[in-house]
């Protein structure tokens, strides 16, 4: 469980757990022989330990997997409550004269509950396996290895949400297309680590600038798109010009090197397009392409 919620785990703690859980029954099997007294120990050792499960995933899960996190926790809960009631009341019962059959009872609860217990605690961690799996590759199958920004099904899927939702609400939304001018020749001089990191700060150039509503996604190997909620044609291009101005401002940085860039911009909005991404790509490809003709290092503005 420590290593599922991204804890260490040390293999001392691991020994010492494990030799307990054989060195106590041993000691009343053999030393001090006595049923009660070994169920009483054994259960309130194998109690607390339940308890202790229940604080790791408490405390560790935080991610997706939180909500069947449950299921787990409840097992060893209620295991661990069930053995450490048992240990308490075998050890009142070993006083009072009908001991036998009042432990028998409690026996027969307690094999009742804890298989049920184990179940819940076996699929439980299955779940969350299983559906931490599922967030990983579907975090995988939507965002860009490079910057984690989204990629193209992602910007499918999330921003065809966005626009869904904008339509809805009569809002307006854009679409500004970035492409870094001129990228090949960066490779060229100075080798393709120093343009993956380039674009890995210009990545991180345009979250940092954008609102937390904004989708950022890698459209193409130096190309970029930012899809702005809310905002129409006149404010986007407001926003593709600040952008464009810090990329000029902020030479990219590798080892030693200062490497200066510019982007161009092509800016379009659903004011002239409606709320389809198909149209809004293209139109906005097609303003991107007007920027590179009239020089570069600009934002192109269509309807
Ligand atoms: P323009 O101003 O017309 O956009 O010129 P450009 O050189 O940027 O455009 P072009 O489309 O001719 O070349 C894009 C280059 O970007 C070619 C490709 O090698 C490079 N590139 C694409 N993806 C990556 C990447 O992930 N890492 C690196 N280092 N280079 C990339
Ligand atoms: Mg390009
Ligand atoms: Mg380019």
């Amino acid at each position: 469980l420590r290593l599922y919620c991204g804890e260490d785990l040390s293999l001392r703690w691991l020994f010492a757990i494990a030799g307990l859980a054989l060195v106590l029954p041993a000691i009343f099997l053999w030393g001090l022989p006595s049923l009660s007294g070994r169920l009483i120990v054994t259960g309130a050792y194998f109690g607390l330990l339940n308890l202790a499960c229940v604080a790791v995933l408490l405390r560790g899960v935080r991610d997706a997997t939180r909500p069947v996190m449950w299921v787990s926790a409840s097992g060893f809960l209620v295991l661990g409550l069930v053995l450490l009631l048992r240990a308490l009341f075998l050890g009142w019962e070993l006083r009072s004269p009908d001991a036998a059959r009042n432990a028998e009872l409690v026996m027969g609860l307690t094999l009742f509950v804890i298989p049920l217990t184990q179940v819940a605690i076996g699929f439980g961690m299955m779940l969350m396996i299983a559906r931490r799996y599922a967030e990983e590759l579907r975090r995988l199958s939507l965002t860009d290895k490079l910057n984690g920004a989204f990629n193209r099904a992602g910007l499918e899927g999330r921003g065809g949400r966005v626009l869904q939702r904008a339509r809805m609400a009569r809002r307006p939304v854009s679409l500004a297309m970035i492409d870094a001018d001129h990228f090949k020749r960066i490779n060229d001089s100075h080798g393709h680590p120093a343009g993956d990191a380039v674009l890995r700060q210009l990545a991180d150039a345009l979250f940092n600038a954008l609102r937390p509503g904004d989708l950022l996604a890698r459209y193409g190997g130096e190309e970029f798109v930012v899809l702005l909620d809310g905002t129409g044609l006149a404010g986007a291009t407001q926003v593709a010009e600040r952008l464009r101005r810090l990329v000029e401002a902020a030479p990219a940085r590798h080892e030693a090197l200062s490497i200066p860039y510019t982007v161009s911009i092509g800016v379009a909005s659903s004011e002239g397009q409606g709320h389809g991404l198909v149209e809004l790509l293209a139109c906005a490809d097609k303003a991107l392409y007007q920027a590179k003709q009239q020089g570069r290092n600009r934002v192109v503005g269509l309807g």
